[in-house]
């Protein structure tokens, strides 16, 4: 392997853990489950797809994130460190509190999308009933949506990159894959744990709940990390409000300079002066 290849494999790699990072952040969390913005179709669905990619699907992940803030760090919160962290990082994914089941399963890389489809294979054998849909009835009215909570779609997306990542550079394509998976599952639930978990950042907003504002964490999460902040306003396109390692918030404000993004949702007090009351 020489330089340039060595080279190429680095930039392909943070363009994909970008591109599939923000399909998350911006897409699923931001747009889908707290409608923080309007954004054109072409953007709407394209983010979605580049959710898809690694997050399942887009139903049962925004299902399963507004049960979050509905129950946050109480008995009913899917993925609370009240039952400690690594059950939040990992190891609610498999059931398992043991750090020992959760820990290798963070680090599996892949082992998302081994869950995404035992998740289908028992749907289709009637085990899994898609309730997260009762949670999103405005995702169900968009074809695109219905076709990727579909069962084995997802797993079809992710099959599809393990094809093409063959077909151009063999099991070093598949490695690359691999620690592409490995980091956009950890930084996805490294908010869920250590943004959640009291000893670490700070809680500017008093939201009844373990919420954190990690600033450490904000390059690494598309500023994912000013959580206490995203708690105390779900709704706001800006996580960082004070200030801070904010991506997504940069690409959603970067749309809608570009007319692909509009009615930019965020707190009274952060609004600029000039700003329009919103319409909703
Ligand atoms: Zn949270
Ligand atoms: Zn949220």
């Amino acid at each position: 392997m020489v330089i340039s290849d060595v080279l190429i494999a680095v930039l392909t790699w943070i363009l994909a853990v970008q591109l599939l990072g923000l399909g998350n952040t911006v897409g699923y969390h931001r747009l889908l489950t707290h409608r923080a913005f309007v954004a054109h179709p072409v953007v709407r669905h394209g983010f979605t797809l580049l959710g898809a990619m690694h997050g399942g699907s887009p139903v049962m992940w925004v299902g399963l994130h507004r049960l979050h803030h509905a129950k946050s760090d109480n008995d009913e919160d899917p993925h609370s460190p009240i039952q400690g962290f690594w059950w939040a990082h990992s190891g609610w994914l498999i059931g398992q509190r043991s750090p020992w089941l959760a820990i290798p399963f963070a680090l599996s890389g892949f082992g998302q999308q081994l869950k995404i489809l035992w998740h289908d294979v028992r749907r289709v054998a009637g085990r899994n009933p898609p309730v997260w849909r009762e949670l999103c009835p405005d995702l169900m009215q968009e074809p695109l949506m219905r076709w990727l909570d579909m069962p084995f779609v997802a797993t079809g997306l992710f099959v599809a990159q393990l094809g093409l990542a063959w077909l151009i550079a063999g099991p070093t394509g598949i490695l690359w894959l691999w620690t592409v998976h490995l980091f956009l599952t950890n930084s996805s639930w490294s908010v869920n744990s250590v943004c959640h978990w009291p000893r670490f950042g700070a809680q500017p907003w008093d939201t009844r709940d373990w919420s954190r504002d990690v600033r450490w964490l904000g390059f690494l999460t598309n500023g994912e990390s000013f959580h206490n902040s995203h708690h105390r306003y779900p709704r706001s396109a800006r996580h960082a409000l004070h200030g801070g390692q904010d991506l997504s918030w940069w690409v959603i404000k970067g749309l809608s300079r570009v007319g692909l993004a509009s009615e930019l949702w965020l707190p009274k007090a952060f609004r600029p002066k000039d700003a329009p009351e919103p319409q909703s």
